[in-house]
């Protein structure tokens, strides 16, 4: 009798778009053959938990006929391609998730193995337009090889002023440019990843360094050859050290590029000037270009589930019944409803109006900006809590933050179950990395606008210590915070800890 073994599965969605059809699949996946809530991650991708081993096939089945996939959400090729959830809110937003479906669909693995395994050997047609750049599917990898790649390899798109994306987290950057309202190209950043590995200082959190400028019909075969360089050079003996951003540090910027215009045969121009302002959602209504509507939800901790009397996982639901527009997962786990005609948000608004579901408007700027990652009970690397953990300690800081009035002061603050950092917490103005049960690392000290990294402030601590350390820091910059000085540049200006501006500098 084998035992019930149980899986998460990762389903892509480039951009984090999906239809209410799609919605719904998931929706009832969810509920026959997983946990009975839908995850939104911070790569703006669906996870499911809990699928016992005998369901699997069914599950991946159905995921594919609603023409989603799971193909290449994990493993060692390139993952979800983050951008901008709103198309419509400028014509270069519609340019830029453009591209991200196109980057999906050239550096998807064309392996037949998948469609074998899952689908008895059968692709569904529609599908190849969401995985596969080529007719038919080809036995021959011919960007990745027999042997992939050493590692995952992650992309992401930024509209500046937004760096939602995270988009110095990525192996691999787009910093969209626009001149005169139109898209003109991307500066192309390289060699970012949030993970490490405790007690191994050969491990770190890296920044991606912006090498130069692109036209937008240049992001494919810049794209594959960056992707051919990691397959070639990086490290296939320990895989801890396999991330791009080892490659780089170890080989140098110089050669990268000058490695990379070989391939291309041409060279980057210079890269443009950009700004970004911060990384985080614009919660409640906007209205698009187009004139329909978008609704952004906050997500506690990207969970749609049904719990404490708070039915989101319903309400989505039979919005998605009604809903003509489509639905956008955030890089930083919320949920936007979106493109909405006038007639649909008066319907949609009422349903959420039904249950009680709030754009989290009314919650504190802290947990609106907070974001942790699965940890336990659910990920076998967790070494604390994340997810469920994350919540309460922000209970336990809002009457501090409301007691010196930073109630509605926007701080990052993270919180991740392991140094794998799948809650980007080296990007946090405030983060946690798990230790152990109860026990994290803390760090402060990252850019507001994901720009610089944060430091380790405090080892293994308790929530206890947690809250003594922090107060008093909370006071010191309500009193003497600069005109509009956010609290990862405060906690460098005032000497708390060091600006980290290279990963290599984390760990000194
Ligand atoms: Fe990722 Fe670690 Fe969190 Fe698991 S515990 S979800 S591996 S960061």
């Amino acid at each position: 009798l084998e035992p019930s073994y149980q899986f998460m599965l990762r389903v892509v969605a480039p951009g984090g778009v999906s239809t209410p059809a799609q919605w719904l699949v998931i929706d009832e996946l969810a509920d026959k053959y997983g946990s009975g809530s839908i995850r939104v991650t911070t790569r703006q991708a669906f996870q499911l938990h809990g699928i016992l081993k005998w369901n699997l096939k069914e599950t991946i089945k159905s995921i594919n006929e609603s023409l989603l996939t799971t193909l290449a959400a994990c493993g060692d090729v390139n993952r979800n391609v983050m951008c901008n959830p709103n198309p419509y809110e400028s014509e270069v937003h519609a340019e830029v998730i453009h591209w991200s479906n196109e980057i999906t669909k050239h550096l998807a693995p064309r392996t037949p193995a998948y469609h074998e395994i899952w689908l008895d050997g059968e692709k569904v047609v529609d599908s190849s337009e969401i995985v596969n750049a080529v007719e038919g599917v080809d036995p021959v990898e011919p960007i990745y090889g027999p042997v992939y790649l050493p590692r995952k390899f992650k992309i992401g798109i930024a509209v500046p002023p937004s760096n939602d994306v995270d988009v110095f987290s990525q192996d691999l950057g787009y910093i969209a440019i626009v001149e005169k309202g139109k898209l003109v190209g991307f500066n192309v950043a390289v060699g970012g990843g949030m993970g490490m590995t405790h007690g191994d200082n050969n491990t770190y959190p890296q920044l991606a360094r912006v090498i130069g400028f692109i036209k937008p019909e240049q992001v494919l075969q810049t794209s594959e050859k960056i992707v051919t360089i990691q397959r070639d050079y990086g490290n296939r003996s320990v895989r801890k050290y396999a991330r791009m951003k080892y490659t780089i540090d170890r080989h140098g910027l110089d050669w990268f590029v000058a490695e990379l215009q070989e391939r291309l045969g041409w060279e980057l121009e210079p890269a443009r000037e950009y700004s970004f302002e911060s990384t985080g959602d614009r919660y409640g209504w906007t209205k698009n270009k187009n004139g329909r509507w978008n609704l952004t939800l906050f997500v506690n901790s990207g969970r749609i589930a049904d719990q404490d009397g708070y039915l989101l996982k319903t309400a989505i639901r039979e919005v998605a019944k009604i809903h003509t527009g489509d639905f956008r997962l955030t890089a930083n786990q919320n949920l936007m409803i979106a493109n909405m005609t006038a007639a649909g948000k008066k319907k949609i608004e009422a349903i959420l109006q039904q249950y009680g579901i709030t754009d989290g408007s009314h919650l504190s700027a802290l947990r609106r900006s907070s974001i942790s990652c699965v940890a336990l009970p659910t990920c076998g690397l967790a070494m604390a809590e994340a997810e469920r953990y994350l919540p309460t300690l922000v209970d336990k800081l809002e009457p501090i933050l409301e007691e010196v009035g930073l109630r509605e002061t926007d701080i990052n603050i993270r919180m991740t179950g392991c140094p794998n950092g799948c809650g980007r917490p080296a990007l946090g103005e405030i983060s946690f990395i798990g230790k152990s049960p109860g026990k994290y690392n803390m760090y402060m000290g990252a850019g507001f606008s994901g720009d610089r990294l944060s430091k380790l402030f405090r080892e293994n601590i308790g929530e206890d210590d947690i809250l003594d350390t922090l107060t008093p820091i909370i006071k010191h910059y309500a009193a003497d915070r600069e005109q509009g000085e956010h609290f990862g540049d405060f906690v460098v200006r005032t000497g708390y800890v060091k600006p980290v501006y290279n990963g290599l500098e984390f760990h000194s």
